[in-house]
């Protein structure tokens, strides 16, 4: 019986791919390798949001072919879509498999025949297929059964839309992914009775741009439709939203998050940057004021809940004073952490032909400055909550002699002692990082 490895790259979108990939390769009779060196298929699901994210993907190949010559690679996800030839290029890969076909990738690398849809490069006698068609049409987004998900994570995701039909001028995520589409409610709702007929205890819904959900179904339908759906007709304790774009945070919105104890209060809203004239260049859709009024209305409703934000640092003609003038305005947001990305051109976007760029050393210093910011404000999102009561989902252990868990509001806690992993727990919040003490 032949082993295999896989390893995940990027946001929860990949994550629900990578998951998705390996179940599909366990139903076919692999097994799981306890390591790469152990794995006859080691397959990499990659992310190619920045440079940074590629050159993770190549060394990660790297050191698996190192680490096993023998392990046939197979690369997969966005950075496989993007630039195939780029991943063929590199020693021990034997297979590059764009997004266009990742739900074929067992019947792919099983096949005996060359396939090759989109090349085939050569290491010396070695070929490497490339599997890869352009994302114009989008495919349906498919889901494969979720059986051993659980296995392992414990807060499944279930992505429930792909692709985007925005053109924000830096990212490239649009042309690996295709269009926007989602699966339908009753689909959706099929899904999540499964996961939660599997022990699911909460389920994070993602999607590369969420807040269109259901958009281009018919009949229409909407993120804010199909909640309340899956809270009546299914016992799934906690649901959890991934990234939502901040025009889709309306007052009704929140007012729905709010209703229901089952609906985690957390919201994780791209702010991208904190300058008007930045956000336009980067052709987002909103100004700094309407992202300000979401948190507002958010921080009035739910007090509690962690506001979550990712930034840019030194998108093409930033100026020192527009850097500032986020620092500023990320500075007065109650918002519990950042995910600060330094900008690099990916090929093919508006930003990567832009010619007035910043100096690499100013974008690395700058996105610096807005990770120490980003601390601070988790730390003061930790403080706020100091000695009230939460209820924790118990999380995979790794061998250590305490437990992790993970509050509504998206807290990490530490719990003295073993617990069994997917349990609900109320605790005390104790900002401190040593393990809090909890009463069997
Ligand atoms: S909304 Fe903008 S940043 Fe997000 S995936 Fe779409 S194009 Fe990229």
């Amino acid at each position: 019986m032949s082993t295999f490895m896989i390893h995940n790259f990027g946001c929860r979108a990949t994550q629900a791919d990578a998951a998705s990939i390996r179940q599909s390769f366990l139903a076919r009779g692999y097994s799981l390798a306890e390591t790469d060196s152990a794995a006859d298929l080691v397959l990499l699901n990659t992310c190619t949001v920045t440079a940074a994210a590629d050159a993770e993907a190549r060394d990660a190949i790297r050191r698996i072919h190192r680490q096993n010559p023998g392990a046939r690679i197979v690369v997969t996800g966005c950075y496989a879509q993007r630039a195939p030839e780029e991943l063929a290029a590199i020693d021990g890969v034997a297979w590059v498999i764009g997004n266009s076909h990742q739900t074929e990738i067992p019947s792919l690398v099983e096949s005996e025949s060359l396939v090759s849809i989109a090349g085939l490069a050569q290491h010396g006698s070695v070929p490497v297929q490339i599997v890869r068609e352009e994302m114009r049409v989008a495919r349906d987004l498919e889901v494969v059964p979720p059986g051993g998900i659980l296995g392992e994570r414990t807060r499944p995701t279930l992505k429930i839309q792909d692709g985007c039909n925005h053109r924000c001028a830096y990212c490239v995520i649009p042309f690996v992914r295709g269009g926007s589409r989602s699966l339908s409610p009753d689909r959706v709702l099929f899904e999540v009775r499964r996961l939660v007929d599997f022990g699911a205890q909460e389920i994070v819904l993602s999607g590369i741009d969420l807040g269109s959900y259901g958009h281009e179904l018919s009949p229409r339908t909407t993120l804010y439709d199909l909640i309340p759906r899956i809270l009546d007709e299914s016992s799934i304790e906690r649901l959890r939203l991934s990234s939502i774009e901040p025009m889709d945070v309306t007052q009704d919105f929140v007012d729905l998050v709010a209703s229901s104890d089952r609906i985690a209060p957390h919201f994780h809203m791209p702010l991208q940057s904190g300058s008007d004239r930045i956000l336009h260049s980067m052709h987002r859709w909103y100004r700094t004021a309407h992202y300000a009024r979401r948190v507002e209305i958010i921080h009035e409703r739910l007090p509690h809940a962690a506001i979550g934000a990712d930034v840019i640092a030194g998108f093409p003609g930033e100026t020192e004073e527009e850097h500032r003038v986020t620092m500023n305005f990320i500075e007065g947001l109650p918002l519990a952490y950042l995910h600060v990305f330094a900008f690099s051109a990916r090929e093919g976007t508006e930003a990567g032909k832009l010619t007035e760029t910043v100096d690499d050393s100013v974008i690395h210093r700058r996105a610096r400055e807005l990770r120490v910011l980003g601390e601070a404000k988790a730390n003061a999102f930790r403080a706020s909550q100091k000695g009230r009561t939460l209820r924790v989902l118990t999380l995979e252990r790794r061998n250590r002699d305490w437990t992790p868990a993970i509050s509504g509001n998206f807290l990490k806690v530490r719990l003295a002692g073993r617990w069994p992993r997917n349990r609900w727990m109320d605790i005390i919040f104790d900002e401190s990082d040593t393990p809090l003490r909890v009463e069997a």
